[in-house]
């Protein structure tokens, strides 16, 4: 990143706490707040899309004398959301921790007709166990009798598959067939771009580097402003092994199953814009708006650092 546009970055940081109030509260957007305390407590796996990602809800008055200043506050029913930058009619939003947004996987070389072939040996299970991976997990009864003793990737964060493809080998009725590693297909991950270092002021790939396929899966766009780093869907295995090597607490990127991932990339945190499109508005500000691209990037990584508690990356400059 160019170091003059960092150390602006770095400058609107520093004075986020010293900015008084010098704007009207922006109008109200209840039905933001609304839909995401409607969703908090819901499955996973339903047709809306706030179950996901929350908003950033201003608690010290600095940050909302800061923020209202920049016009990027919303009232919402006594409580302040930061407003998104480059979409000033909707919050800004960020993806929930992993351990809130963390989905089972089927195991390697399973398919549509896995739960049909497997006969519970667990075979599979003391393969992964016995190579110390602990990836595989056998379920109990927590899904229902149809599922117990079947084996299922549990925590991609803590337990990534780390392909080695065992299990596949073990597997006595072909129900995790003998595929290769690349044509494995678990889950997809997904990066999202306001909590990604990637993104906002740093220059981390620790993903893509933690990737067993690395630039077939990645995708890098190169600017002033950075590497920007994409996953692409068709690509990814799923393994999560990008997901433990994130330094964003509860991780920038997720691995998720491929419906979810199908269902989020079309309406990306609600934006109405699909994943694509929301990137690609991110680019363009960067190209035809520096300074609201430097505001965007100045909050997400006022979030990372305040509210994550993300440890700055040496790269980006900002713990200096
Ligand atoms: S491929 Fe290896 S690490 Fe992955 S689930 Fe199978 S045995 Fe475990
Ligand atoms: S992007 Fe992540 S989940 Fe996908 S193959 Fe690479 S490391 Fe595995
Ligand atoms: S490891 Fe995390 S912060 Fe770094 S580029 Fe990947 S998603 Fe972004």
């Amino acid at each position: 990143m160019n170091p003059s546009r960092r150390n602006l970055i770095k400058g609107l940081l520093i004075s986020s706490a010293a900015i008084p109030a010098i704007t009207k509260t922006a109008p109200i957007a209840e039905k933001v707040l609304k839909e995401l305390e409607a969703k908090e407590n819901e499955e996973h796996n339903d047709e809306c899309y706030g179950y996901y990602y929350e908003p950033w809800v201003l608690e010290s008055q600095e940050k909302i004398n800061y923020y209202k200043a920049l016009n990027l506050v919303e009232e919402v029913n006594g409580k302040y959301l930061v407003k998104n930058p480059l979409l000033p009619d909707k919050c800004q939003t960020y993806t929930k921790e992993y351990k809130y947004d963390k989905y089972e996987l089927l195991p390697p070389g399973a398919d549509e007709n896995f739960y049909s072939k497997c006969v519970r040996c667990g075979l599979c299970y003391t393969a992964c166990t016995h190579m110390n991976y602990h990836t595989l997990k056998l379920r109990g009864l927590e899904k229902g009798l149809k599922y117990v003793g079947t084996p299922v990737v549990y925590d991609v964060m803590n337990y990534p598959c780390e392909l080695c493809m065992r299990c596949t080998e073990v597997c006595p009725t072909d129900a995790l067939k003998e595929v290769k590693p690349s044509e494995v297909k678990m889950g997809v991950a997904l990066i999202d771009p306001d909590l990604c270092w990637a993104w906002n002021s740093g220059d981390c790939k620790s993903c893509a580097s933690a990737c067993p396929r690395g630039s077939e899966v990645f995708d890098f766009h190169f600017n002033e402003w950075g590497v920007h780093t994409r996953v692409k869907g068709e690509e990814c295995n799923g393994c999560g092994l990008c997901v433990r090597a994130c330094p964003v607490p509860g991780a920038a990127i997720h691995v998720l199953p491929k419906e979810e991932y199908e269902k989020r990339i079309k309406n990306f945190k609600n934006t109405g814009m699909t994943y694509d499109e929301y990137l690609e508005l991110i680019k363009k500000a960067e190209e035809t708006d520096p300074f609201t691209a430097t505001i965007r990037s100045s909050l997400n990584a006022d979030y990372l650092l305040n509210v994550r508690k993300a440890k700055p990356l040496e790269s980006s400059g900002l713990g200096e």
